[in-house]
């Protein structure tokens, strides 16, 4: 496994490959989520890339930049375990050199509502240093979490917008026994925080329940019953529960096939985020259970 640092370091790894390059962009600090990511990689392309890079152009002025959590030795021991041919590991100054100007920019409903409403800029951050990830790894597949849902879809919006030749993978999110998803930023709670932490599944499960087993549709009905599991819980402040169409983002009035069911929450200082998708066949993507999904040793 190379450890490369440059973008010039990075493409003369790329000029001695011939087949398939596949990519996994990561801020680190990785777990079983990110591991299902590059096990997929691993399995479809002769040649995996996994980037590790903690992104500040889509952290806010007063977001968790300078503590979130980092461990790389215990990262490349991960990946090494796994097979992944190079770990790329930039500087901020790499990927942004003094004078850097040009940033891409999505614009509309996709990223002013949702997770762009609370966080302004947030996507900005987020396709610029994708877009440079996939220029410098140049991958033929990428493969991302649905659990960050509208960074899928931003994504999945800007490599048809700028007709990258690219295909997206989007694989399930992994979650603990409890149903918590799996993140970084789980390492931020306290034991008590992290006990109530899976409110965020039961009240995704409670709004597939309002739809499947009560038949509602009324996206207000079906969010009331996400709302009064979290109220149950006195330590969680609600952010948002939202119904929205999978592909457009647009805020839907009544729940149909495909659609996100997205949810925001604070426990203490932590943010976290999570997400069941209902697909057009009216099956529900609600992710899987760490310990089921096969995988090596992390
Ligand atoms: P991050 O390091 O948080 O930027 O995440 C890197 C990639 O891993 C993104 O595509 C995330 O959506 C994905 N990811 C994060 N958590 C999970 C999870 N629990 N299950 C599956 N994918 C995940």
């Amino acid at each position: 496994m190379h450890i490369v640092r440059t973008v010039q370091a990075m493409r003369h790894e790329h000029e001695q490959w011939t087949g398939s390059v596949g990519l996994v962009p990561t801020m680190g600090y990785l777990h079983k989520g990110h591991l299902s990511l590059v096990e997929h990689a691993r399995a479809e392309n002769e040649h995996v890339v996994v980037s590790i890079f903690i992104n500040p152009t889509q952290f806010g002025q007063h977001e968790d930049l300078a503590s979130y959590p980092r461990d790389i030795e215990h990262d490349l021991q991960l990946l090494s375990n796994l097979g992944v041919d190079v770990v790329f590991i930039p500087t901020v100054d790499e990927i942004y050199p003094s004078g850097f100007t040009t940033y891409v920019t999505p614009e509309g409903p996709l990223v002013e509502q949702g997770e762009g409403a609370i966080r302004p800029g947030h996507f900005r951050g987020v396709a610029t240093v994708v877009l440079k990830l996939f220029l410098i790894v140049q991958p033929q597949r990428v493969y991302f979490g649905q659990k960050d849902a509208q960074q899928v879809v931003v994504i999945r919006r800007m490599i048809e917008d700028l007709n990258l030749p690219i295909t997206m993978q989007t694989l399930p999110t992994i979650r603990e026994a409890d149903g918590l998803a799996m993140s970084s930023r789980n390492s931020y709670l306290t034991a008590s925080e992290r006990a109530s932490a899976c409110v965020l599944y039961r009240a995704l499960s409670a709004a597939m329940a309002a739809f499947d087993l009560q038949r509602l549709t009324d996206v207000q009905a079906i969010s009331g019953a996400a709302r009064t599991v979290v109220d149950s819980m006195p330590n969680i402040r609600l952010e948002y529960i939202e119904i929205r169409d999978y592909s457009t983002f647009l805020p839907l009035q009544t729940l149909r096939p495909p659609a996100l069911v997205l949810i925001a929450v604070r426990i203490g200082k932590t943010r976290l985020i999570d997400n069941f998708v209902l697909h057009t066949d009216g099956r529900w993507d609600t992710g899987l259970i760490g310990d089921q999904v096969s995988r090596a040793n992390p």
